[in-house]
């Protein structure tokens, strides 16, 4: 069997939280002194996200109307078995990936950005404004927005938009309006400008940009694509639906890989079976891969830091490598975040979640050997989890084990052909540590 599929029916009706199953309390977001960032969300964010990020409920209704457009936009998506690049390497591990470039605009983000929308017009907003790194987040919301009747604003960071130009196309078909940033359209934008001129950006400036932005503004919100509760919590449709492919198969996964930026498609993909972990009824491995050049979980402190550069946001205990920390220019932009969701943070200091690193060259020749065993061209940020999963069946391959590996496919890799052209033609730019 190579595609395992459930049918629109199948779409879950709740998402999951795993807020009351954690192992410990989720430390509460804070105040910087002198300052009230925690007051101030409720300016930006809309009820029903807010009332989501701190719920003690472990099962939310996802809204008739959010489910609706789930199954419009090809939900529930497929789960495929990798037996091609299986072959390749020659292991007896089954190899699964679980297909989220099959959304319309190619990553898992859609799942979150139709709810923030949904919730967004609910309010009675006009407008979204968001931060984008490689530019999915900032494509997911503009089509989301457009499906829900909003107006969207996208800073995208800088390198990226230059790195992806045709990203910047696609957010305006959806009548996205879309910035360089660091840019001229807000007061810390320019600041940035003036004093470094050529500056690339971060996710954690455009973050600044977007939330300043909506912070002025009584009819438009802000919305992030990663990193908060509920964030997490939209994307578990992912995961509730592999547990249900994965019984029709009479399979468990034993070891499952994603890749991380802020966490939101490791999340997605794993708490529902985590739950189980916690519950000490499953022996299931949980692999988090990030960047070498941007080693938030591998070499960041587990510290209270601002989630943007300019300290809009309130203070979040998370792994971080600091709120000016500036990645390197790596391919993969959807990762080059300085933090992670304190929710995945929790978990990895904990030990339910082994945290690892893989360099920008290494990632790539997984992808291009993923993508010449299966047809599908995996988006930098993806190639993460490929590399460990490939890592993974190769291990089987010396031990003879048998283990079943799930990798989140977290979207595919059409828009960000610079980076491969880079790497065909031997001019990837070394990873710095
Ligand atoms: C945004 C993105 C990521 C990283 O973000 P998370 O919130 O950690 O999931 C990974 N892969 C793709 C394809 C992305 O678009």
């Amino acid at each position: 069997m190579y595609k395992i599929e459930l049918s629109s029916d199948d779409v879950p009706k709740k998402w999951y939280n795993i807020n009351p199953d954690l192992p410990s309390e989720l430390p509460m977001p804070q105040n910087s002194e002198g300052k009230e960032q925690i007051e101030n969300l409720s300016k930006i964010f809309s009820k029903g996200v807010l009332e989501q990020e701190f719920s003690q409920d472990r099962y939310i209704t996802i809204p008739k109307a959010v489910r609706e457009i789930y199954q419009q936009m090809g939900r529930p998506s497929p789960l495929f078995r990798a037996k091609g690049l299986e072959e390749k390497l020659n292991t007896p591990a089954k190899i699964f990936y679980k297909r989220e470039d099959m959304s319309p605009t190619g990553s898992h983000k859609l799942n979150s950005a139709i709810a923030q929308a949904y919730y967004a017009k609910k309010d009675g907003i006009e407008r979204l404004t968001t931060e984008t790194g490689a530019g999915q987040w900032g494509t997911a919301l503009s089509l989301a927005c457009s499906l829900m009747d909003l107006d969207c604003t996208v800073y995208m960071v800088k390198v990226s938009y230059e790195q992806k130009p045709f990203r910047k196309a696609i957010m305006e078909v959806y009548d996205g309006e879309v910035y360089s940033s660091p840019s001229e359209n807000t007061a810390y934008g320019k600041q940035v400008i003036k004093e470094s001129p050529n500056h690339p950006g971060s996710l954690g400036i455009a973050i600044s940009e977007a939330i300043e932005e909506a912070m002025d503004l009584d009819n438009v919100y802000y919305s992030l694509g990663s990193v908060l509760n509920h964030v997490m919590t939209h994307q578990t449709v992912i995961g509730l639906e592999l547990e249900k492919q994965f019984e029709m198969i009479e399979t468990q996964p034993d070891v499952m890989i994603a890749c991380v930026g802020g966490g939101s498609n490791f999340s997605g993909s794993m708490f529902p079976f985590l739950k189980d972990k916690l519950q000490g009824n499953s022996d299931c491995e949980f692999i988090a891969v990030e960047p070498r050049s941007c080693p938030t979980l591998t070499k960041g402190n587990y510290e209270y830091d601002f989630g943007d550069t300019k300290g809009f946001t309130p203070m979040l205990k998370m792994f971080t490598l600091g709120h000016d920390f500036i990645a390197p220019s790596v391919h993969a932009g959807g990762l080059r975040y300085h933090g992670m969701s304190p929710l995945v943070s929790l978990l990895a200091k904990e030990g339910y979640i082994e945290p690892r690193s893989a360099s920008q060259e290494e990632v790539f020749k997984c992808g291009v050997l993923f993508a010449k065993s299966e047809g599908v061209l995996p988006a930098p940020e993806t190639t993460h989890a490929i590399k460990v999963a490939i890592d993974e069946a190769l291990k089987c391959k010396e031990t003879g084990e048998e283990k079943t590996i799930m990798i989140n496919f977290s979207g595919h890799g059409l828009l960000d052909l610079k980076g491969y052209e880079n790497f065909i033609s031997g001019d990837l730019a070394p990873d710095i540590d």
